[in-house]
């Protein structure tokens, strides 16, 4: 041991967020002040757009320093800040260890939609997506997932708020449900921005035990499985995971969850051409999605550099949607946002990781 002394920088703060509002309630009476200064402390997280702790300026100044120097509130660095011609704004944001991820903020008329990541990296290796190429470095945080959101909220002008939430950004969700879950409980709580479950959608690859897991928190979240085949020879092609899980077992788990929740399941479907976009693609799982309250998602393919499929036609992608309807069932083509700005998760943290490999 040399004897020098530990230099904490803010970085390695925990988030004050972390903490739910009962937990700073409790921290705030620890130090010898009165509960409500929490909710205080919370509106200007939550409402007010706070950047730093110094901005909070009906908080007693001792309590203020007492925040400063045990939590942060922003730790990460904007690595990259990309705003697209639709107006898509990205964050490529570093983590205190180093490790990337990315969030984005999509604007449509009246909706405001965030997009977070759950993890760095993914360890479900879906052949068509960027993510997962690198493996799993490891779980983000509760802080870390919150941070994103509230750092995309800053984003937006006085007078907008953001109106939906869909955790379809870098990992698999409900493999880090540990963290996942009381993000969203402080998005819903009073006193956090008032996000009601209704309008957040959590997207998985598809674990059953999870799923049920996530329907038994008896909360009204919107499920959406990313499908993207009707049986499991092809499914085990794109999506490797299925190989030990099988399209049953996720259709009766996701039955499961509209029994439980009450909420209409969305089925996601990345269009590739020549690979899973034949109009007996669609008839197949018209036939496996007929007896059910079901939507279906079609996204065409994003092109990743790294990887060579790309989307169908849109002649093609309409007949597979009108295959679908023919059958009943509800289908949408998801719409682009940020083409311009690599704005499907992963692709920029992907270029980045890979930027020192490339031989120019
Ligand atoms: N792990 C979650 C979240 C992934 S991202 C899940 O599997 O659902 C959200 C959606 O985008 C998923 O349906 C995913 O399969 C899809 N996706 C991934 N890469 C894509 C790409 N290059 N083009 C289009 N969709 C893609």
């Amino acid at each position: 041991m040399t004897g020098l002394p530990v230099l904490i920088t803010a970085s390695n703060k925990p988030r004050i967020y972390e903490m739910d509002a009962a937990g700073l309630a409790a921290w705030c009476e620890s130090k010898d002040f009165p509960e409500y200064r929490a909710e205080q402390i919370r509106r200007w997280i939550f409402g007010r757009r706070a950047n730093d702790f110094s901005e909070m300026h009906d908080v007693p100044a001792a309590l203020r320093n007492e925040m400063a120097s045990e939590f942060s509130l922003f730790p990460a660095r904007v690595e990259k800040h990309q705003i697209a011609s639709d107006r898509t704004e990205k964050l490529l944001l570093e983590l205190s260890d180093g490790q990337l991820i990315e969030c984005v903020l999509m604007r449509e008329t009246d909706r405001r939609t965030i997009c977070i990541s759950t993890q760095v990296g993914c360890a479900m290796g879906c052949v068509f997506c960027a993510s997962g190429l690198l493996g799993l470095k490891r779980n983000l945080t509760t802080g870390e997932i919150l941070e994103q959101v509230l750092r995309l909220d800053r984003l937006l002008p006085k007078g907008e708020q953001i109106t939906n939430v869909v955790v379809m950004g870098i990992g698999e969700p409900l493999a880090n449900l540990k963290s996942l879950i009381p993000a969203l409980d402080t998005l819903n709580e009073k006193g956090g921005l008032g996000l009601g479950a209704r309008r957040i959608t959590i997207s998985t690859v598809g674990l059953p035990d999870k799923i049920r897991e996530l329907a038994k928190l008896g909360k009204q979240y919107n499920l959406a499985v990313s499908l993207h085949a009707p049986n499991n020879e092809l499914r085990n092609r794109l999506v490797p995971v299925n190989d030990k899980i099988g399209v049953d077992a996720i259709l009766e788990a996701a039955d499961d969850y509209f029994a439980v929740t009450g909420r209409r399941v969305t089925y996601e479907y990345v269009l590739l051409s020549g690979v899973n976009d034949e109009p007996y693609h669609a008839r197949e799982l018209a036939k496996r999605l007929q007896s059910r309250i079901a939507h279906v998602n079609l996204i065409p393919m994003n092109g990743v550099t790294e990887l060579e499929f790309v989307a169908p036609t849109a002649p093609r992608t309409d007949e597979f949607v009108q295959v679908l309807e023919s059958f009943g069932i509800p289908a949408t083509v998801r719409k682009r946002k940020g083409a311009d700005i690599d704005a499907a998760c992963g692709q920029l943290r992907l270029s980045r990781e890979l930027k020192p490999t490339v031989v120019e």
